[in-house]
């Protein structure tokens, strides 16, 4: 498996699957609804994961909650009620949307307030080592003793010392100096630490959080491209200054970003669709494929046109799946070659789009083999791997619909009692047995028949 590595702009190999892979990526702030962006990268790094445990990885996988900063005391604030409150509301609603579209969950969510001994201890550290300072209640990184301080981000500390300014009242030594404890003001939630009470900066959360459930190494750090920096860039400083430890981590992967009408979309914009839209206007499957048929490092532009596109797409993969094995078993359709290009094409940096061209090739060739009798189960198999790797749930939603249970059962009792009338009985029985079967009570009585599902 290779993949691209954003710090050293090559690629990194991962070849043997004895050792585990650690995969620590960056989570929400549970401050809003989540929208499609976020949707995105969850999709690219749950793809990612799929395929790693299909070769034959185990992957360790950890994702954060950022459940205290500015964003969220702003929104309690608006709302009338506590950080605690919303967070955990938008935290439910981020696991909903995300079961929804078939991301896997991770093995952990640390949330930064149910880690702050480990912050503090980081914090601590960092102090010790002469990394980071107290500045009245504050705590700051220090900069300018990170000597690979821009690598990640491709800048050099004189280059972004330049226009850089220190805002009046702000006690740092350096304008690129970046908080790490922050004192807290009345009315705010804080925690007691050895600075006085305050609150973890966003960015000690996630090296505190990667070193705690995943060691002072890890194989692969997740996020958009917008987290390069400051975050990952003051990630790296925190941690091996810490672990004095170097690479922090071995493959950095980041995503391009969604964009809306040529506008990155993040909050501030103002032109957010947040996931819960978007599954109402489709279906989980055509979503995971038109991120899909972007590569993950590549800018994607979010149409409503783009992901109706894919019904198409997705009817076509099932019309081959459902398709009936042909009678002439001796000449068979195998596709195994089909799904080694699909391997390898997901092996070359996760190549989705390539995959995606592969998966319609073999659905083709299925179809033609089975237009000339050849037996197609095989290929099908090969087919249904690919789905699965891409995690679609190939679920009939339109065929599930709530709501319509009563007026069935209903229009079925009504053409029993007919069957009756017109002494059919074995028909009559036949609807009433295979009702009872699927779990409804019946009782027949002098007004007709009640019915009742069955308590489980
Ligand atoms: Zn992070």
């Amino acid at each position: 498996m290779k993949l691209y590595n954003t710090l050293s702009g090559d690629v990194v190999s991962f070849d043997s699957t004895l050792e585990p892979i650690s995969m620590y990526v960056c989570g929400v702030t549970p401050y809003s609804s989540s929208h499609v962006g976020h949707a995105m990268s969850y999709v690219y790094f749950d793809t990612l994961r799929r395929f790693l445990e299909f070769s034959g990885f185990t992957v360790q996988h950890v994702q954060n909650f950022t459940d205290i900063d500015d964003k969220l005391i702003a929104a309690a604030n608006d709302e009338g009620t506590s950080v605690k409150e919303i967070a955990e509301r938008r935290i439910a609603e981020y696991f909903d949307v995300m079961d929804r579209l078939n991301i896997a969950r991770a093995n952990y969510y640390p949330r930064a307030t149910e880690e702050i001994p480990a912050i503090i201890e980081m914090i601590s550290g960092l102090i010790e080592k002469e990394y980071a300072y107290d500045s009245g209640g504050d705590v700051y990184y220090r900069v300018r003793n990170f000597s690979n301080y821009g690598r990640l981000g491709k800048r050099t500390l004189e280059g972004m010392n330049a226009g850089a300014r220190i805002d009046p009242g702000i006690n740092k030594e350096h304008p690129m100096d970046f908080v790490l404890w922050k004192e807290a003001k009345p009315g705010e939630p804080s925690w007691e630490s050895p600075w006085g009470n305050g609150r973890p900066g966003w960015h000690i959360e996630c090296s505190a959080m990667s070193l705690k459930y995943l060691g002072s190494k890890i194989d692969i750090h997740g996020g958009g491209q917008d987290l390069i920096f400051p975050h990952h860039e003051n990630e790296i400083a925190q941690s091996e200054a810490f672990s004095g430890e170097s690479p922090f981590v071995r493959c950095w992967m980041h995503n391009g970003l969604l964009e809306i009408h040529e506008s990155k979309m993040s909050k501030s914009l103002g032109n957010l669709v947040t996931v819960e839209e978007a599954l109402k206007f489709s279906n989980p499957d055509t979503i995971r494929l038109f991120f899909l048929s972007s590569h993950y490092r590549s800018p994607l532009a979010y149409s409503n046109e783009g992901i109706l596109a894919q019904d198409r797409a997705l009817d076509r993969i099932k019309g081959a799946l459902n398709l009936r094995n042909a009678d002439d078993l001796n000449s068979v359709f195998d596709g195994s070659e089909y799904f080694l290009r699909f391997c390898q094409a997901m092996q070359e940096d996760l190549n989705t789009p390539k995959a995606l061209g592969i998966m319609f090739d073999l659905v083709r060739e299925i179809n033609k083999s089975r237009d000339e009798n050849h037996s197609i189960n095989k290929g099908q198999e090969h087919l249904k791997k690919m789905t699965e790797i891409f995690g679609l749930t190939l679920e009939d939603e339109s065929k599930n619909v709530s709501g319509l249970t009563e007026p069935l059962v209903e229009l079925l009792l009504e053409i029993r009692k007919e069957m009756r009338v017109n002494k059919n009985f074995s028909m009559a029985d036949h609807i009433r047995d295979s009702l009872t079967e699927i779990g409804f009570i019946l009782e027949d009585n002098e007004s007709g028949t009640d019915w009742r599902l069955k308590s489980s």
